[in-house]
């Protein structure tokens, strides 16, 4: 029997933080481990889909056509030249603009009831990742509804975990008013450079602060990762003996392991 899929919303209002490459690479390393994996890119900018290959005229069908009603789910979703890793490109359509027009009661339920609104339907795949914009707007509002948990990736620099409070009111609020069970699956430490003081510190207080919610996986501050998507290709693909290609199949690792034991729970 087909299980539904664990819709996980990459998210930090922080840009620069590694949600775009998170989105990209964890899907990539989820889809080596042989799990059906769909990307749907939810920023305006377009960088996913962009690092995916999906060139501007390859986006007739987009999150925001999605999202209005325009296309089908199934009229969305591209495959990339990866196995069993699909996406829903965006474009600047998206701009948050245009949603807050809709009806204040149905604008935070748009994505859900696309992914979530048709059980008797249930989708082709194990996992689907939900890159989000640098703004905690309707759009992020849209992810963590639809959401069954949230992964949070933050930068292994100062400041790093200002903000992260603003972030789990969004958070608890979501819960009480539109989705309960929402969860937080894990911080993720990015851009990690372990010779550096200010790394060490920040992992130190998110542990200390944040505890298991933390995740054991850091993804290092790697070159490779910064290069891959100028060639359209996940890391694993166009360095698979990388640092950066390491990284993320260990969290990928440390996901399918979660996600196990919450299944079996
Ligand atoms: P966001 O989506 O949060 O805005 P991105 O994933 O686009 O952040 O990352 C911002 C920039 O940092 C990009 O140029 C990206 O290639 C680079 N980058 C992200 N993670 C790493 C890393 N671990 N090592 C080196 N460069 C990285
Ligand atoms: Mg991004």
């Amino acid at each position: 029997m087909a299980t539904d899929p664990k819709i996980i919303a990459i998210a930090n209002q922080k840009g620069g933080v590694g949600k775009t490459t998170t989105t990209i690479n964890l899907g990539a390393a989820l889809a080596e481990r042989k799990k059906r994996v769909l990307l749907i890119d939810l920023d305006p900018q377009g960088n996913a889909s962009t690092g995916l290959g999906i060139d501007h005229d390859q986006r007739d069908a987009t999150t925001y056509d999605l999202l209005s009603g325009d296309v089908t789910l199934a009229g969305a979703i591209q495959q990339t030249t990866i196995d069993r890793l699909s996406i829903i490109p965006a474009n600047t359509d998206l701009s948050s603009a245009d949603l807050e027009l809709i009806d204040n009661a149905k604008r935070s339920f748009l994505l859900r009831d696309v992914l979530r609104g048709n059980p008797t339907d249930p989708l082709d795949f194990d996992y689907i990742l939900i890159d989000c914009p640098p703004s905690l707007n309707i759009l992020t509002v849209n992810a963590m509804v639809a959401a069954h948990s949230i992964i949070v990736p933050l930068q292994s620099e100062f400041f790093a975990l200002e903000g992260l409070s603003q972030l789990i009111l969004t958070v608890r609020d979501v819960r009480q008013t539109a989705n309960p069970d929402l969860r937080i699956e894990g911080i993720a430490l990015t851009m990690y450079d372990s010779r550096n003081n200010l790394s060490l510190q920040v992992e130190d207080d998110a542990r200390e602060n944040m505890g298991d919610m933390v995740f054991k996986t850091v993804i290092p501050r790697n070159v490779r990762l910064s290069e891959a998507p100028s060639f359209a290709i996940p890391v694993l693909t166009y360095d698979s003996a990388s640092k950066g290609s390491a990284a993320y199949r260990a969290l990928a690792n440390e996901l399918i392991e979660k996600t196990n034991k919450m299944r079996a729970a």
